[in-house]
């Protein structure tokens, strides 16, 4: 066979919990909770399911569910989206992220990246056979320059795609990027994928810049969100897509044929939890305490921290301590002091090494605790 992704491994995600298992590490590598998901919203999934919802959900998902993300967004962000022609409920923010790129890229079609860069971006549009043009942010704040943005664009620059609050940096977008962004896409035949798989998760008291907020970049915009993020439930794999009604329209033809639709149960469940705004409204706190907390304790080890204005990622510096590269050392720190990390390497196209490891803080205290206790010892 030939390989369509010749240069594409096993995700570093399955690689790094592989290896946290194996040899019994605290896990704060892959993004996702050491806690459970709220008891009620699975009381609520048991019952759709005792109800009898075990059948096919509608292609673009149950109406009652996509009636309450219009109403979230509508709250959150005074935009109007119509459920009918402008929602659709996906298996996770990866299926969504896939779906959006595969409908609208051609092959040669050029889609601009900020690196690092959540790792599924990258495969999928060059499965497509578009063409990747990365451009790599400078830590220790991964700021955009877009002057160098608008450099990349060519008359083949069909889409860019942002990540705020942004995996792995756990940087935000601003509004002046938000200023830059629509002067720069203005006449242009541009798309836009937004992930904002953490939009609730940002901190300080800063607000989401959702392209939703912003009328000349929504209509040109694929929004994708996680309910693995807002609701603890990363194995749920549960999302949507927010795109105007001529983007979605493409949208669904791969949807339909990707997943056709998505678990019945669940959405039920979630459309009667998301009904109560507060279900997520204390998202930010509950997260910022917790960076809080683990950054706290990471100031007692001999790591820098890097800032953290969202997400549920910390990352740290160590050229200081060491020259190794941050592959072997995210290794060996899981092998011999039992803390697994994310070598923040894997998220440049050319590997780029500055020294830095990733943590996911979405644990619980005392997880926290044991994992800065070890890490001191580095
Ligand atoms: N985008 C980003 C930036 C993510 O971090 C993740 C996963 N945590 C996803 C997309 C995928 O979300 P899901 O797990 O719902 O597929
Ligand atoms: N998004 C999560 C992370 O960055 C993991 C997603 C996955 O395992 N594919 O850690």
């Amino acid at each position: 066979v030939t390989s369509k992704l010749p240069h594409t491994g096993t995700t570093i995600f399955t690689v790094m919990s592989a290896l946290a298992q194996e040899v019994g590490a605290i896990n704060l590598s892959q993004g996702f909770p050491d806690y459970d998901c709220p008891p009620e919203l699975v009381a609520q999934v048991c019952e759709a399911m005792q109800r009898g919802q075990n059948q096919y959900a509608p292609m673009a998902g149950l109406i009652e569910l996509r009636e309450q993300i219009a109403q979230k967004v509508e709250r959150l962000y005074g935009a109007t989206y119509n459920p009918d022609t402008e929602v659709t409920v996906t298996a996770g923010g990866t299926q969504a992220i896939f779906t959006a790129i595969s409908a609208v890229i051609h092959p040669n079609d050029e889609v601009i990246i900020f690196e690092p860069a959540y790792d599924s971006y990258a495969p999928t549009i060059r499965l497509m056979g578009g063409v990747v043009k990365s451009l790599e942010l400078e830590p220790p704040n991964y700021r955009i320059p877009w002057d160098m943005v608008r450099r990349l664009i060519t008359n083949r620059t069909r889409m860019i795609i942002l990540n705020t609050p942004q995996n792995p940096t756990a940087t935000i977008l601003h509004q002046e990027d938000i200023d830059q962004l629509v002067a720069l896409v203005k006449n242009q035949d541009i798309m836009i994928l937004s992930d904002e798989v953490y939009e609730h998760l940002v901190y300080d008291g800063n607000r989401h810049q959702s392209m939703a907020l912003h009328p000349e970049l929504r209509d040109r915009s694929f929004i994708t969100v996680s309910f693995g993020k807002l609701f603890h439930n990363t194995g749920w794999k549960l999302g949507y897509c927010l795109a105007p009604a001529k983007l979605m329209q493409e949208f669904r033809k791969i949807h339909q044929y990707l997943v056709f639709s998505v678990n019945t149960p669940m959405q039920a469940g979630i459309a009667a939890y998301l009904k109560d705004e507060n279900t997520y409204l204390g998202l930010a706190s509950f997260f910022q305490q917790k960076r809080d907390h683990f950054r706290a304790g990471l100031e007692q080890t001999r790591f820098k921290l890097l800032p953290c204005e969202g997400s549920y990622f910390q990352c740290v510096s160590y050229g200081h301590m060491s020259s190794e590269k941050d592959t072997d050392l995210a290794i060996r720190l899981t092998k011999e002091f039992k803390v697994a990390s994310i070598p923040v390497s894997v998220f440049y196209n050319r590997g780029t090494d500055h020294h830095i490891l990733r943590f996911c803080f979405a644990k619980r205290q005392e997880t926290l605790d044991n994992a800065v206790e070890r890490l001191i010892k580095v």
